[in-house]
């Protein structure tokens, strides 16, 4: 299938690749102010058709569901205050299941770890 609009897909990746994580209404405001007016039903189409090629991943959490275009192995803080979403790398150390890994007969081939709490800078202000 040939699919058009290419150029408008890029845009809504390339602002998704800038804001790192985002809700659908951030994405559609930074997209909104930095690039002409593209229509909801654009931008919510490129997601999809992003989404399926998987070049973004969408990421549910306690209050939201962001996208990102970040596909590597990672774990969130989300600070209460703010609303930052941090990207965590998995160590060694605080791994205890990855792909391959069984429990029981279950084979595991994704973790999602989602942590809450109060970022650096929140912490700053709290404190000084
Ligand atoms: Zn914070
Ligand atoms: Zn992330």
């Amino acid at each position: 299938m040939l699919r058009r609009n290419t150029n408008q897909r890029q845009i809504v990746y390339d602002s998704l690749k800038f804001l790192g994580h985002a809700t659908t209404d951030e994405l559609i405001n930074y997209i909104n102010e930095n690039y002409e007016n593209i229509s909801l039903a654009t931008i919510y189409r490129n997601l999809g058709i992003l989404l399926d090629d998987e070049q973004i991943k969408k990421v549910k959490l306690q209050d939201c569901e962001v996208y990102e275009t970040s596909k590597s192995n990672h774990y969130h803080f989300v600070c209460k205050h703010c609303g930052k979403i941090i990207d965590i790398t998995p160590t060694e150390a605080n791994t205890f299941v990855n792909s391959n890994t069984f429990l029981g007969n279950n084979r595991v081939e994704e973790l999602e770890v989602t942590y809450y709490g109060t970022c650096e800078e929140c912490l700053n202000k709290i404190l000084n």
